[in-house]
């Protein structure tokens, strides 16, 4: 079976670079262990909310898959409010100062997942294995090999790793990943509020961790809240009413009183940056290529980035020019690893930051925030990063 590109993983980030593909003539294999399950057709809400930027919904709009979800279930953020640890301490973004219409959208995981699957079915250039699992990758210097566990064996000039953050094509391609692991957890929920949150987006950094509120339709938000395991732990054990009470006291009862919709569920949390992206015939994206601290809800829109550049470079590679030719993948490489170490480094230094007892420290960055809130110049610049205009 001979294809140009094969895509392991079909998740959001592999899946949209199948749909950026779609009209390049390029023969693609999408590889996908489990297909996503079919969306509920109750009112329930997925508990897994992504903070897509603006340049990322244009990059999933541009395939036709953007403006074909549901948008009744997707609400745009028009400010942010940022607390310190100490009471004065604040930073806020609005979409008015950055000269934007929303600062990001928020959208549940499923929804996306479900709308990219829906589009790839209808794709000529794409074969979908699913379920499917690899057994064995081989490079040689005219095609990569891949097995599949039964017995089918697909042959193209790239293999892309879209596989997530226990990548088996990162592994199987020799690339070495040391993952640093943070121990922590993202325990995430959603809830009904009591006050209306004018699509507004809060983040509170706290002694336990930081806690994110994001204003989903009508008077529903999800939280992301990145404490230590013994905390996350113990957020997690509480019944319904307490965990409600808890989020509500940290959030300074900024909504109001909460009510539980989606039960809580953890995602440890790590740093994983590669030195490399690339190698003879295979590409690593999304989660594969890196991980970051959730803090700036970036981890998603870099892998979509990703996706977008490195369908670019075969987009506008030289006629007959090999999709697995080494030096025009260090092309997207090149394109890509600037932007996103400045994020790990970004939210890697928040996190060593405000996780430090030190009270000179502490005076410090609650000094910085607040000061960043008056440099306007500054303030402008961390906004165009997190819009997806800069990087
Ligand atoms: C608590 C938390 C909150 C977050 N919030 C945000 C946010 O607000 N905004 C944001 O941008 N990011 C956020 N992120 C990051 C985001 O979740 C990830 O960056 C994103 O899910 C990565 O997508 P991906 O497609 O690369 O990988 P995945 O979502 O892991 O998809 C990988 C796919 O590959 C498949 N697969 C795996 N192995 C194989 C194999 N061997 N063969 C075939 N298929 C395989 C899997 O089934 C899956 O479908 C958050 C992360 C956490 C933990």
């Amino acid at each position: 079976m001979d294809f140009d590109i094969v895509i392991v993983g079909a998740g959001l980030v592999g899946a949209s670079l199948a749909m950026a593909l779609k009209d390049s003539g390029l023969k693609l294999a999408l590889i996908e262990g489990r297909a996503p399950a079919p969306l509920p057709q109750d009112d329930s809400w997925d508990a897994r909310i992504y903070a897509v930027n603006p340049a990322n919904a244009r990059f999933l709009d541009q395939s036709g898959v953007w403006g074909g979800l549901d948008q009744s279930r997707i609400a745009p953020v028009h400010e942010m409010h940022v607390w310190g640890d100490d009471a004065a301490a604040r930073l806020d973004f609005t979409a008015y100062q950055a000269g934007v219409a929303e600062l990001a959208f928020i959208a549940e995981s499923r929804l996306m997942q479900d709308g990219l699957w829906r589009a790839l079915q209808g794709q000529s250039n794409v074969e979908i294995f699913c379920p499917a699992a690899c057994a064995a990758l081989e490079v040689a210097d005219d095609a990569a090999i891949l097995a599949l566990q039964d017995g089918r064996v697909l042959r193209s000039k790239l293999v892309v790793g879209a596989d997530g953050r226990e990548s088996w094509v990162r592994a199987h391609a020799g690339f070495e990943a040391k993952p640093r692991e943070y121990r922590q957890s993202g325990v995430v929920a959603n809830f009904t509020v009591e006050k209306p949150h004018r699509n507004c987006a809060y983040q509170w950094f706290r002694e336990d961790g930081i806690l994110a509120y994001l204003p989903l339709p009508d008077n529903k938000i999800s939280i992301v809240w990145s404490a230590y395991e013994p905390v996350a732990q113990e957020l997690l054990a509480l019944p319904g009413d307490e965990f409600c009470r808890r989020v509500q006291e940290a959030g300074k009862n900024t909504l109001g009183e909460l009510q539980l919709i989606t039960p809580p569920a953890a995602f440890s949390l790590r740093l994983l940056n590669l030195e490399h992206l690339v190698k003879p015939r295979v590409a690593l994206i999304g989660d594969a290529a890196h991980n970051v601290h959730p803090l700036s809800g970036q981890g998603v829109n870099l892998g979509f980035q990703d996706a977008h550049q490195l369908a670019q470079v075969l987009l506008q590679r030289e006629a007959q020019r090999d999709c697995g030719d080494h030096f025009l993948l260090r092309r997207y490489e090149r394109a890509r690893k600037e932007d996103i170490l400045a994020m790990q480094l970004v939210t890697d230094g928040l996190h060593k930051l405000f996780n430090n007892a030190d009270p000179l420290l502490r005076t410090l960055r609650n000094t910085g925030l607040s000061l960043t809130n008056h440099l306007g110049g500054l303030k402008n610049r961390l906004m165009r990063h997190a819009i997806g205009e800069l990087g």
